[in-house]
């Protein structure tokens, strides 16, 4: 055993107790907070590169976000569902979470430092332990008593299995090129880093990989649309706040295990080795946001037809091609990288042809068009403070009517082309008096017709929502409510009310819309 390089005495504090429970604190801390780390970066990066700013309110740069939504989640009243699997609903999130935990016992942090870090089956440990976190899922779909849940759990076992068949074998050719299943092995074999000198073997890894850790295009155990939250529909507080760390940590895992078996883990110049992991390991997580933050979420049928006859094909193909240049070069020398690169986009394009994306052209083209945000300024704004500059042809929902301006003409209601104005006036000349005065907001396409043939002025858009009722009925609006006093007229609507209203209301800006100034 050894701790960052320097071997554990024999008499380490505690004797192998002590040595097993320092590191097993030390990795529940490394994992807690890169878990935090990570939250915060997803959400500041991935609004990077969907032109936004993510969080930004709760201290600098949004820095104490996961804080204030762990204390809130924490917070949270634990429900079970009266039908639930009582134990069974309780020990799945325990089970998912403690699953993922385990994989840390076999990290390599550097040359020997870790608490099993030199494990002679250290890949293999990892994929088996890795994989009882289905069980977790599952046990949350069985045990909620909720068909959307148990749906999302068995998706979640068909595609996990589906995909981790590929991923293996796309690992059996790093195994067989190494010669061996230490992580710590691997590292140190890793002259020229795996990613290009075995480039379809991490194509498919990484493809597989993040099917496993649920992340867009292939997050469909969640997928909001179909299966409300996935699984985890009947669990709040704490017991939620363990899948949620779980989804993390194994996107922590995968990163480490990306940076690991195919970027040389701790291998580096200058820096501590530590210190190359972990931007390894961030570097991998943020391609992991940038695709999540590119692609739409794909249907399940295409993600099973995908696995099946693509992902599996090119991984025993490239199995055969590996083992035979294994053969014809057993030193195995680092030039065979651009061969590899080459037979790796042969092969993609032969198999992809049923799917119909080439060479992936499209999906680069998509990487490229949000990777270009990151350089953008984000187009937000900080509501309240600040709001959206909106066009003059906007109109509100609400209507404003002055009865002392109105001469009762009728031009308004000839004006609707939906009929939506009654207006009921007696008397002639300046004796004229409006007595009915109504507007069916249930009918009107806020075309704003009428407003702009009014004479006098006497009718305006507002700047309220009224239309929010529940009764047809009540959306025929009368004069009491129309002219109801603290009502102010838009000046989107109205250009020449802008003179007589607050500054706050006056956001017309010309510059983004020049094409109307007056
Ligand atoms: S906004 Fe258009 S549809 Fe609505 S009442 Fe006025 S003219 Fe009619
Ligand atoms: S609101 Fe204007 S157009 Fe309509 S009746 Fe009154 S004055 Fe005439």
């Amino acid at each position: 055993m050894s701790i960052l390089g320097k071997p554990v005495s024999p008499s380490w504090p505690g004797g192998y107790w002590g040595h097993w429970g320092f590191w097993a604190i030390l990795l529940l801390a490394f994992d807690l907070l890169l878990v935090m780390a990570f939250i915060w970066l997803e959400r500041r990066w991935i609004a990077r590169v969907q032109l936004r700013l993510g969080p930004n309110r709760a201290g600098p740069f949004g820095l104490l976000q996961p804080i204030a939504d762990a204390v809130k989640i924490l917070l949270k009243e634990d429900i079970v569902p009266q039908r639930a699997d009582r134990w069974v609903h309780f020990l799945a999130p325990l089970v998912a979470f403690s699953a993922t935990a385990f994989v840390f016992v076999v990290i390599p942090f550097q040359e020997g430092a870790g608490l099993v870090p030199d494990l002679n089956v250290g890949i293999l440990y990892v994929l088996a332990i890795g994989l009882l976190s289905l069980i977790g899922i599952f046990m949350a779909g069985w045990g909620s008593a909720n068909k959307f849940s148990l749906v999302a759990s068995l998706r979640a076992v068909a595609q996990i299995i589906s995909y981790e068949i590929p991923m293996m074998l796309a690992l059996v050719a790093v195994i067989m090129v190494t010669s061996s299943l230490s992580l710590q092995e691997i590292i140190r074999q890793q002259h020229v880093p795996f990613v290009i000198l075995l480039p379809l073997s991490f194509l498919i890894y990484f493809i597989g990989a993040l099917t496993e850790i649920q992340r867009t295009p292939m997050d469909l155990l969640e997928a909001e649309s179909e299966l409300v939250t996935g699984y985890h529909i009947e669990y709040s507080g704490m017991k939620f706040a363990l899948f949620y760390l779980a989804e993390y940590t194994e996107a922590l895992i995968v990163s480490l295990l990306t940076a690991i078996l195919f970027l040389s883990g701790w291998k580096g110049p200058l820096l501590p080795p530590f210190l190359w992991l972990l931007i390894k390991v961030v570097l991998v997580f943020m391609v992991i946001v940038w695709i999540r933050g590119t692609f739409p979420r794909i249907r399940i049928d295409q993600l099973m037809g995908f696995s099946w006859k693509f992902l599996l094909p090119l991984s025993i193909l490239n199995l055969f091609i590996i083992g035979g240049e294994l053969i014809l070069l057993p030193s195995f020398p680092g030039w065979l990288a651009p061969v590899n690169i080459a037979i790796a986009g042969l092969l993609i394009y032969l198999c992809s042809r049923p799917f119909r994306i080439g060479f992936g052209l499209g999906l680069l083209k998509g990487l490229a068009t949000t990777i270009r945000n990151a350089s953008r300024i984000p187009i937000t704004t900080q509501y309240p403070w600040e709001k959206l500059n909106v066009s003059r042809r906007w109109r509100g929902q609400e209507f404003v009517w002055d009865p002392e301006k109105c001469i009762g003409c009728s031009v308004c209601a000839q004006a609707c082309p939906h009929g939506n104005i009654t207006v009921i006036a007696s008397g002639k000349g300046k004796e004229r008096v409006v007595e009915k005065f109504e507007i069916d907001l249930g009918k009107c396409i806020y075309c704003g017709l009428c407003v702009e043939a009014c004479p006098t002025k006497s009718l305006a858009f507002g700047l309220g929502y009224e239309s929010a009722r529940t009764r047809f009925s009540e959306l025929v609006v009368g004069q009491e409510e129309l002219a109801a006093p603290g009502k102010v007229p838009s000046a989107f609507a109205r250009p020449e009310y802008e003179a007589e209203l607050p500054q706050q209301t006056l956001l017309v800006n010309q510059k983004e819309h020049p094409w109307e100034s007056p």
